[in-house]
């Protein structure tokens, strides 16, 4: 029997992203696939979109618009005083940051400079705007245990750790 990417299964995919240009902007490592919950929205909802019944060892190009990637570009980076943040945290750039407004809301953003007084934030994922050109291929797919729904994540080697 043909296994086929179907809700609550636990895929593992080796991928490759380029953008427009056709530059590598991330891919898996070899040996170190990537492991998903289908339906689960760990990966971008462009992508698990056309992984829909894709069939274990099959490999398929998908490229996703932005508004099904990682959105469209949302406002401006901007400065911000570093003492607006607390002292003992841990920046760097790259790093995802929730701030929340008065009336309790998330607010994420990726810090994307430092300096000793100010630091730059964005409210843009790094690749918000971008069309996303993937390479994927399925390398394995198994049946997601009763906690891994539950959870909404994978566990075990490549997945989540508790
Ligand atoms: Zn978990």
């Amino acid at each position: 029997m043909t296994h086929k990417i179907t809700a609550n299964k636990v895929v593992s995919l080796s991928y490759t992203l380029r953008d427009d240009d056709g530059e590598v902007i991330d891919q898996s490592e070899d040996g170190s696939p990537l492991l998903y919950l289908h339906g689960g929205q760990n990966i971008v909802p462009g992508l698990e979109e056309q992984l829909e019944g894709v069939a274990e060892g099959e490999s398929l190009k998908a490229t996703v618009s932005p508004e099904k990637g990682y959105g469209p570009r949302i406002g401006e980076a901007q400065q911000v005083p570093r003492n607006l943040f607390p002292a003992d945290a841990e920046l760097a750039a790259g790093m995802q940051v929730v701030a929340h407004d008065d009336e309790g809301r998330q607010i994420p953003f990726f810090v994307t400079g430092i300096t000793e007084e100010t630091i730059t934030v964005d409210p843009n994922h790094p690749l918000a705007g971008e069309t996303l050109h993937f390479e994927v291929t399925v390398d394995s797919l198994r049946d997601a245990t009763e906690e891994e729904i539950t959870h909404g994540h994978p566990h075990g080697p490549g997945g989540h750790h508790h």
